[in-house]
């Protein structure tokens, strides 16, 4: 643990989320110190990595760590049988190696001035300052600003008196090299209730690696996250004839689902990522909102600390970037009714109409993204030299 016992800002959380909204205020000259409580980035990592076409077209995030561009995505029944493909004229996703690109967005971080204590946990945020655990022991940091990066289940939020995630899904998944694949790249997504309550399972197998998962409501797994996972990854479709090695890295966690939270700021700090619940309710995808959602707080807290006025954070509305998404939570609803295979079935059959298919498509290739701030509400923070097309990571 560093020396210093005072910071403007204290960032809990070097997820995404928290790399980049530290980045962004270091850059505009603030004093950072970001904190997470695990000792490497490159473990314990929680996320697919799929990013979509408006992340990549909007971040310039390191090529040579994203995997293929993937244009086909398959959808299947309960039964596996007849399965619905579809297929974008554009490049849709590309798989991230998550560990390469945390520790290029930790060293964009430090380059930026931020300084980074891992293996430092959040404790508890008291009148007399911010409680961490540290390598070396317990430790106190006064800061100007507190920002809760800590994931879905955030204890800052907690401690801030912010809304706190309630509307969770969980998921796991297993990752393993391959070395070719028999078709295009593709993402196939499996609608079983009884395998993934809820939510879906996936293969994304984008010849360079495979990603075998399910995820759903954690209370309606008839045999826990782990067997569905196992007898998802006993025949999974997509694969091939891919061998699984016998050891495969594991990853999984909590996903909200519930939409943005309403209330994620207060004169003593904001929420940012998972935190904040900017997850599309409807896709589960988060790695887009956290990115466009840090922009929005990096501005909000760079106009605090440069104004000094007490006010200043009351902006940053999670109820307003929350009506922007109304459509779909009630899509996410109603997808959470379908509860078993034969419901799924039928439901499925919709899809394969005309209009089932179009709207299938504007969900999974279509040009929206997390809502930008309405004009007015937040103005978006602009790195130097940073603009539309390759904001820096
Ligand atoms: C299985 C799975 C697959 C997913 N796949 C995709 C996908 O393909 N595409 C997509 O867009 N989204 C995906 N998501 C969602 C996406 O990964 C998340 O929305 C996104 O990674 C959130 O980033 P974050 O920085 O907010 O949180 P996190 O990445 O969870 O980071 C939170 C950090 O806070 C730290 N922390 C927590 N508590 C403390 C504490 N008390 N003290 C110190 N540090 C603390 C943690 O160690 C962690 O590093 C997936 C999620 C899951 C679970």
């Amino acid at each position: 643990m560093h020396q210093a016992k005072s910071v403007e800002v204290l960032v809990v959380g070097a997820g995404l989320a928290g790399l980049r909204t530290a980045t962004l205020l270091a850059r505009h000259g603030h004093d950072v110190l970001l904190v997470d409580r695990r000792t490497t980035l490159t473990a314990a990592i929680r996320t697919t990595g799929i990013f979509v076409r408006r992340t990549l077209d909007d971040f310039d995030l390191p090529p040579e760590h994203l995997g293929p561009p993937i244009r086909r995505v398959v959808l299947y029944p309960p039964s596996l049988r007849r399965p619905l493909t579809l297929d974008s004229a554009r490049d849709e996703y590309r798989v991230g190696d998550m560990a390469a690109l945390y520790l290029t967005a930790a060293r964009a971080a430090t380059e930026a001035g931020v300084r980074i204590a891992l293996g430092t946990r959040y404790v508890a945020r008291r009148p007399d300052g911010v409680r961490l655990a540290g390598p070396n022991g317990p430790d106190v940091v006064q800061a100007r600003f507190v920002v809760g990066a800590d994931g879905a289940r955030s204890t800052v939020a907690r401690d801030l008196g912010l809304d706190r995630n309630e509307h969770l899904i969980v998921g796991a998944e297993e990752v393993f090299a391959v070395t070719a694949s028999e078709g295009p790249p593709a993402f196939h997504c499996v609608l079983n209730p009884s395998l993934a309550p809820g939510y879906l399972a996936w293969v994304v197998n984008d010849g360079h690696q495979a990603h075998v998962g399910v995820a759903g409501y954690a209370s309606r797994f008839p045999d826990g996250l782990r067997q569905a996972l196992d007898r998802f990854a006993a025949s999974a479709p997509g694969l091939g004839s891919v061998v699984r090695p016998d050891v495969v890295e594991r990853r999984g966690g909590p996903i909200p689902v519930g939409g943005v939270l309403r209330r994620i700021s207060c004169p003593g700090g904001l929420l940012v990522g998972d935190a904040a619940g900017a997850v599309s309710p409807l896709t589960a995808g988060g790695l887009d909102p956290c990115l466009r959602l840090s922009e929005q707080a990096a501005a909000m807290l760079h106009d605090a600390l440069r104004s000094g006025r007490p006010d200043a954070l009351a902006h940053y509305d999670g109820a307003a970037l929350r009506s922007r998404v109304r459509g779909r939570l009630v899509l996410r609803r109603g997808w959470a009714q379908v509860r078993s295979p034969a419901a799924a079935a039928a439901a499925f059959g919709l899809l394969r109409t005309p209009p089932g298919r179009a709207a299938a498509a504007r969900i999974l290739f279509g040009d929206r993204s997390f809502p930008s701030p309405a004009p007015g509400v937040v103005r978006p923070a602009r790195a130097p030299a940073a603009g539309r097309a390759g904001r820096t990571w």
